[in-house]
């Protein structure tokens, strides 16, 4: 009898483990940035663009959050990122992860480019703007591992594409990112 109270006992205790480590050890859900904060990672950035204030685009915070993304448009001088990319992002380093990619645009030239340009040559586009992204961030303080984060998150919840007419495919995002010091 107490053989089987003892068997019992620590059959719950290693579900309560197991629990534990499947739910309660998800990542946690932080809270969302502030316009305010958004506003402070983006001049963090920009400090090391190595531009005058006067020739830097200005950012804007569009509310929408069904769509997931961010731009530059240089003939405007803007950068904008929709409130869904704030939302879907968990952290400052995330955020500074797509600021720095838009602001590698503006500071490449890219909108300059032919947009018709076949994908091979967008795809070094955006190779480049990720690379030189992840530097902006780097010398910002920011968590460049947080970058590839924010890429497997991303295919994570729309499942990777084969081929699209104007990105690199997701996993061909996280490839690049993948630097020593960020481990598994
Ligand atoms: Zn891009």
């Amino acid at each position: 009898m107490i053989r089987k109270i003892f068997i019992v006992i620590c059959a719950l205790i290693l579900i309560t483990t197991l629990q534990y480590y499947a739910f309660v050890k998800a990542p946690p859900i932080e809270v969302e940035l502030t316009n305010q904060q958004i506003n402070q990672i983006y001049e963090n950035l920009l400090k090391y663009t190595g531009l005058s204030r006067s020739m830097l685009p200005k950012l804007i915070i569009i509310k929408n959050d069904a769509i997931i993304n961010a731009y530059q448009d240089s003939s405007n001088n803007v950068i904008a990122i929709y409130s869904g990319m704030i939302k879907f992002s968990a952290n400052k380093d995330e955020i500074s992860a797509v600021l720095a990619h838009e602001i590698a645009h503006f500071m490449l030239d890219h909108s300059a480019l032919n947009p018709t340009m076949n994908s091979d040559y967008q795809t070094i586009l955006e190779g480049n703007a990720d690379k030189f992204g992840v530097y902006l961030m780097m010398r910002a303080g920011y968590d460049t591992c947080k970058a590839r984060d924010l890429w497997i998150k991303l295919r994570n919840s729309n499942g990777d594409y084969e081929y699209n007419s104007d990105h690199p495919n997701y996993s061909y995002r996280i490839w690049q990112f993948e630097f020593p010091m960020c481990g598994g």
